[in-house]
This record gives structure tokens, C-alpha cells and sequence, in this order.
């Protein structure tokens, strides 16, 4: 097996390398599934990389690592690759011992091209959740495309497609129906050898049936809902990469409700450039564009350049993005005092022990 086909850069490879190229399928606790020029493999982390001074990042599905190849049983993962472009949320949970604990960036998905953001036409569809998950995806550093599903189950869903077209700026809208096969092959140009999507969407959005359809067989399992009440959704416990046979990956992505708004500044400016473009246009530098005279923003909003939901949908996602981040800013600060105190009391304590050993 060539790993180039599961999309690994050739300019990735270096001779230097002491270990085997491999990409991460799936994780499950601290146990990796990878695929390898050798085929496929289990593997763990090695702990003198990723434990005792916790500089390497942690891999996820998706990235590609390098390992200490072994045929007889479990690979040791050696090092992260530099991803191109990933997922990432809070995760204060903290790894290895006490002392090491911080507040890292967990990523939960890596080196994807396209993210496909999955609603259905139906009763999934939310203006509100498509603006974050967009935000997300510009963050991500791939290139975001609305997949808006079940476009059998309505007639007419033309100002659905125009609402969402008004919020989706610079990103393309399809609608499809992997039930009919309507609009699948306007998803071809995004369906190339070597390319990775990750599916983002609610349970029930019919991600899986997409997979299926693309697939054109039955790679992931649907677990029928009744559309009038979205009962009986499944739910798949880890992330996945599946290679179609069309070459293509896919990375389903059970959980990514929980991704919170956090460093999303980028994200930001490209979900958001409609706002943008008046931000910085004030007359007053400090505008906090409320009443202030000559405020671009409410100029923008009164002569209907400026949709006041799409100025409240900013506000706040910059908002909480703007708590999440100073939160992890204060429970790291918080974080260190405790190591300091408990440092200090083990210093204390030695020292108690030394005076008592010389007092014997
Ligand atoms: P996932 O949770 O996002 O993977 O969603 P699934 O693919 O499992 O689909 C959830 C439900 O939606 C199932 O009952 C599917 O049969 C149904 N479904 C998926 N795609 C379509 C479609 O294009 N049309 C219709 N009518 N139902 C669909
Ligand atoms: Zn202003």
C-alpha cells in the first residue's frame, strides 16, 4: 500500500526519518489504528515523545505520524506531522501527571481539504448553527461547503436556499438527496483521489447516508428515524477516516457538537467578511457602535447593507469566543498557582524531613 493514496504530501516524506510514515484512522482511548506502506496496524504513543515533557502534539484521526514499525506486534507513534489543517477544542481535562497538566488545544480531527457542513432540508435546518459551524470551518484552514440534505422530503425549498446562500458567503451551497441521488454529482469536484472530507452535521443529518451514496454500497450503518420527530438516532462513539474505493477520505465526526467557539478570530474575519467590511470605517477609532455619530455599522444596518442578524450573529460568536478564550487564560493562571503551591509544599516538607533527619 502507497500511503500517498491516503493523501499523504510527497513533500512529506524526508530521508532523515528514523521511522515509517503512517496515518491515524481511528483513536480509541490511547490506542491508534493506523495505515502504513505495510498495511494496517494498531499502535501507541511513545512515551518519552509525548508524556515526560509533553512537547509533541497529541495525533488524531487524520494525521499523519511518524512510527517505530513493528511486525510483530504493537508500532510506537513517534511524532505528529505538521497539519494542514484541523479541529480543535478545550480540553482541560489535562494529560500525564499533575504537573503537566494544562490547558491544551485538543484537536479531534486533522489534514482534511473540505468540510462538509450537513443540515437537512427538513426540521435540521438552522440558520444560528450553520453561521458557527461556518465560523469553524474557515478556522479549521479547509475550505467549508453547505451540503444541505433530504431535498426529496420538500417541494419547494427555494427560500431555504436563499436564506442560506445570504449567510454562506464565498461558499458553495448544494442540495442534495442521497435517498433520490439528486445533486450527489455536483459534489464530484470535491470527490478527488487523495482528498480528505470531514463530515460536520447533527445526528440525523444523513451524513452517513451521503458516505453511502458516494460510496455507491454500504460503508457506514443508517439507523432509520422517523423524520416527524427525529427518533431513533444513532450514535457512533469515534471518529473515523474511511478510504472509498474512489480513493476519496472520510472523516465522520460524531461529537463535534461539543467544538466550542474557541481562537476563532480567523474564523471570524472569512465567515463574517460582510460584517467586516465596515468594521474599522467609524468615524471615531473607539466606536463601540452604539449611538455614536458617523458609526459605519449602523449607517450599513439603516441603508440595508447590513442584515442586523448578521451584526447580532457576530456579536455574539465573538462574544463567547472572547469568554472561552479568557477562561482558559484564567484556569491556566489558576492552574499554575496550584503547581506553585504544590511545589512549594513538597519543598517544605523535604525540608521539614531534612531538619528532622538531622536532629537524629
Ligand atoms: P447521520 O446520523 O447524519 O449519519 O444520518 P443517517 O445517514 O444515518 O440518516 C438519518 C436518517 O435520515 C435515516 O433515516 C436516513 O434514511 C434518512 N435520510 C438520509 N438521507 C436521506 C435523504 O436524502 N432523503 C430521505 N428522505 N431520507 C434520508
Ligand atoms: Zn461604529
Amino acid at each position: 500500500m502507497n500511503l500517498k493514496d491516503y493523501g499523504f504530501p510527497a513533500q512529506n516524506y524526508s530521508i532523515d526519518t528514523e521511522g515509517t510514515y503512517a496515518r491515524v484512522t481511528a483513536v480509541h482511548k490511547g490506542n491508534y489504528s493506523l495505515v502504513t506502506e505495510y498495511g494496517e496496524c494498531t499502535a501507541k504513543l511513545k512515551s518519552s515523545v509525548y508524556f515526560n515533557n509533553c512537547t509533541e502534539e497529541f495525533p488524531t484521526t487524520g494525521d499523519f505520524v511518524e512510527i517505530q514499525y513493528n511486525t510483530e506486534g504493537e508500532s510506537l507513534i513517534i511524532k505528529t506531522l505538521k497539519r494542514k489543517s484541523k479541529f480543535a477544542r478545550n480540553d482541560l481535562s489535562g494529560h500525564g501527571s499533575e504537573y503537566v497538566k494544562t490547558i491544551k488545544e485538543q484537536t479531534v480531527a486533522a489534514n482534511f481539504d473540505y468540510v462538509f457542513i450537513m443540515q437537512s432540508l427538513n426540521h435540521d435546518l438552522n440558520l444560528k448553527r450553520l453561521e458557527r459551524y461556518l465560523t469553524l470551518s474557515w478556522q479549521s484552514g479547509a475550505v467549508p461547503v453547505v451540503v444541505l440534505t433530504k431535498s426529496d422530503l420538500i417541494e419547494d425549498y427555494s427560500a431555504q436556499l436563499a436564506s442560506v446562500k445570504q449567510i454562506a458567503i464565498g461558499v458553495d451551497v448544494h442540495a442534495i438527496s442521497a435517498k433520490t441521488g439528486y445533486g450527489i454529482d455536483g459534489l464530484a469536484d470535491y470527490f478527488k483521489k487523495g482528498k480528505t472530507v470531514v463530515f460536520l452535521g447533527s445526528s440525523g443529518a444523513g451524513k452517513s447516508s451521503l458516505v453511502n451514496a458516494l460510496a455507491g454500497q454500504k460503508v457506514m450503518s443508517v439507523k432509520e428515524i422517523r423524520e416527524d420527530d427525529s427518533k431513533g438516532r444513532h450514535t457512533t462513539t469515534h471518529r473515523q477516516l474511511i478510504r472509498l474505493d474512489s480513493g476519496v477520505m472520510v472523516i465522520d465526526t460524531p461529537g463535534m457538537r461539543e467544538l466550542g467557539m474557541w481562537n476563532v478570530s480567523e474564523g471570524l474575519r472569512e465567515s463574517f467578511s460582510d460584517v467586516k467590511q465596515f468594521l474599522g470605517r467609524c468615524k471615531f477609532s473607539d466606536c463601540k457602535h452604539q449611538s455614536e455619530p458617523g458609526c459605519a455599522i449602523k449607517m450599513a444596518i439603516e441603508d440595508g447593507n447590513l442584515a442586523y442578524e448578521r451584526w447580532e450573529s457576530y456579536l455574539t460568536l465573538k462574544k463567547e469566543a472572547a469568554f472561552v478564550d479568557d477562561k482558559a487564560t484564567y484556569l491556566r493562571s489558576k492552574d499554575h498557582q496550584q503547581i506553585t503551591m504544590k511545589v512549594w509544599e513538597r519543598q517544605k516538607s523535604k525540608e521539614t524531613r531534612r531538619t528532622n533527619d538531622d536532629k537524629h
